[in-house]
């Protein structure tokens, strides 16, 4: 177990936390522990945590006004309160710290270390993998989980990757280009790879809906070259492809979904 899922769950545990509805007074867990929230304008920053010994206040900029990323940055903020009060007394997180899940920026890891946690405090494993489980991929399944624990989609997605039994992936795309994606187990283990920093090929959903020429939110099934970088895979295979644009922020977030076998058994046989 990674350490942001260890002092999440150990959180969990000495709270007592018994159910999701439990995880919805966030503020009441934060003061347990000894850190008070606000609201109060901040420079330069979406979250701050000042910490005094075994307190801390933990600040939220007034500006943001989604209350699931308001609830992400205050789980961000007891996160390092959990695990990095040792480092310092101070953080100031800006809205990259608190997109960072793997870019490899200097100095981001107790960043990322942040983000983890509040991921497995907002979806613990205990409540949320077993709802990932024997259950077929889908933006719209996944929202609904998004609803349920008032956690951002993207966030909800990447939880998903860790749990669902499923080869599937999700990519985010950024103003038509294909920023980052974050893979299943079973996705890995096929050796499947998106490239990214690039446009999506003109046949995927993905391009249909930045150009306009679909509004679809559904499911399609898509030829798996259109996404995947050369591999071990059957040139012929098709994947389902799930896309949904979010306009008012130029993002938008796709499902890969490998529902058939696509490996290619020929190159074995020479
Ligand atoms: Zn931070």
């Amino acid at each position: 177990m990674s350490q942001p899922n260890y002092y999440a769950n150990n959180l969990l545990d000495k709270l007592k936390i018994k159910s999701v509805k439990d995880l919805q007074l966030l503020e009441l867990i934060a003061r347990e522990r000894g850190a008070l929230v606000q609201d109060k304008p901040l420079q330069g920053a979406e979250a701050r945590i000042a910490i005094a010994g075994r307190r801390a206040i933990i600040t939220v900029s007034t500006l943001i006004t989604d209350p699931r990323r308001r609830r992400f940055s205050i789980a961000h903020e007891l996160g390092h309160f959990e695990m990095h009060r040792s480092h310092g007394n101070l953080a100031l997180c800006t809205a990259a710290d608190l997109e960072d899940w793997s870019a490899k920026r200097a100095g981001a890891a107790r960043e990322q270390e942040a983000n983890q946690f509040a991921a497995a405090l907002l979806l613990p494993e205990r409540f949320f993998a077993v709802r990932c489980r024997n259950q077929e991929p889908s933006l719209d399944f996944i929202a609904g989980l998004a609803d349920a624990f008032s956690v951002s989609l993207t966030a909800t997605a990447m939880r998903f990757m860790q749990f669902t039994n499923e080869p599937c992936a999700i990519v985010f795309s950024k103003d038509g280009v294909l920023k980052w994606f974050h893979e299943s187990k079973g996705f890995k283990d096929l050796g499947l790879f998106v490239e990214v920093h690039s446009k999506p090929d003109p046949a995927t959903l993905a391009a249909a809906l930045w150009e306009g020429r679909s509004t679809s939110k559904r499911p399609r099934r898509v030829q798996a070259s259109t996404w995947f970088a050369a591999g071990n895979w059957n040139k012929d295979a098709t994947i389902v492809e799930q896309s949904w644009i979010f306009s008012e922020y130029g993002s938008m977030l796709t499902l890969l979904w490998v529902d058939d076998d696509i490996e290619d058994f020929d190159v074995d046989d020479e």
